[in-house]
């Protein structure tokens, strides 16, 4: 077969067909901030290539990130792991165990993890098959071809990291600090659009994504969360939702003095969203607690304290008095509102006006 062995053959022999490929292209031409003509490009790249070997490393972590893998709709799961990528060693989804497991830990793949490392007391907080993790992510992201820290834990140290940081939890570039071409996708879980979205990029261009200063990639990372918004037009209007469920926040109003930490995170999450592009949380009301940055569970909590010092409608100084006239604008708008509904109502009704 004249496609045996690559990503398009296995894809075929799966059922997939060209069409849902070139669709998944799309996706990935989006998630990567590309024009749509970029889609081609990678289809045809993709369709030539070669499956990568991935080995999939968990420490301390709650599993978040490999549920965002499971619960992936575009591509799906099954896409994912059987299709486009091979993945070798899985604590969590593979099905040797003992030995045979540790056996598949190999140093030439591609190496993922997930969750922080912990260093304190000789490592003895996490341990797997008498080893501690961080032998094991000294000896595999040592010597993989590339290492991608997925999640906040594994790239910024995340939960576990936070103060008082009983177990001298780590990420991975303190854990292994020469590891070549690290490339770190915080936020709590990965987007698993932004991970498959990496390694797509890879494949395309045969070079990993322009990074930050944090190594993060430009295309999901590049931009505040802020800046793109939904309610961004009523942040620079001065409207903003007060308190939980209030007038403000049923209509849509910024979040910001709820607690919204997005004029300090950057990530795509406004435009790619969660769940297949369903949402995002700020769409579904509720704030930004800022999960792809560094030491977020010390620097942003409380979360549902505003920030200071952004500037926004009026001076930002009087963050907590801008946008209550706006949102008592608002709730008399709605009961003026109301009450003209009632009236047309009633005219219905063939009542008089009340
Ligand atoms: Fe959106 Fe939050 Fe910015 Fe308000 S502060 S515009 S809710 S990101």
């Amino acid at each position: 077969m004249r496609d045996a062995g690559t990503i398009l053959g296995e894809l075929r022999q799966r059922g997939v067909s060209r069409r849902d490929f070139v669709k998944f292209c799309g996706v990935m031409a989006g998630a990567l901030a590309l024009p749509g003509r970029a889609a081609g490009e990678i289809a045809e790249a993709l369709a030539g290539v070669k499956k990568p070997s991935l080995v999939w490393l968990q420490f301390q972590s709650c599993g978040g990130d490999t549920a965002s893998l499971l619960r992936a709709s575009r591509p799906t799961v099954t896409e994912i792991l059987l299709d486009v990528l091979s993945v070798d060693y899985h604590q969590t989804l593979m099905a040797a165990a003992g030995t045979n497991a540790t056996a598949l830990l190999h140093g030439d793949a591609i190496a993922v993890v997930e969750g922080a490392i912990p260093a304190k007391d000789g490592g003895v907080y996490c341990m797997i098959g008498g080893r501690t993790a961080l032998q094991i992510v000294k000896d595999v992201c040592g010597n993989a071809a590339a290492t991608i820290a997925v999640g906040n834990c594994a790239a910024f140290g995340g939960l576990p990291a936070a103060a008082p940081n009983p177990t001298g939890a780590i990420s991975v570039s303190e854990a292994v600090p020469d590891v070549r071409n690290l490339i770190n996708l915080p936020q709590c879980p990965v987007n698993v659009e932004n991970f498959t979205a990496t390694i797509v990029h890879y494949l395309t261009f045969q070079k990993w994504p322009e990074l930050d200063a944090q190594r993060r990639p430009l295309f999901a990372y590049g931009k505040l969360a802020h800046d793109s918004c939904q309610r961004r037009a009523h942040f620079d209007a001065g409207q903003y939702a007060e308190q939980w469920g209030d007038e403000g926040h049923r209509a849509g109003y910024c979040l910001y003095k709820l607690g919204c930490k997005a004029p300090v995170a950057f990530s795509n999450c406004p435009s790619v969203r969660w769940n297949g592009g369903t949402s995002w949380p700020v769409e579904a009301g509720h704030p930004c607690i800022g999960c792809s940055e560094a030491k977020f569970w010390d620097r942003n909590t409380p979360f549902y304290e505003h920030l200071d010092g952004v500037d926004g409608y009026g001076v930002h100084a009087s963050i907590d008095t801008a946008g209550v006239a706006a949102v008592g604008a608002l709730a008399a708008g709605l009961a003026v509102h109301g009450i003209a509904a009632a009236v047309r109502r009633h005219k219905a009704d063939g009542e008089d006006e009340p």
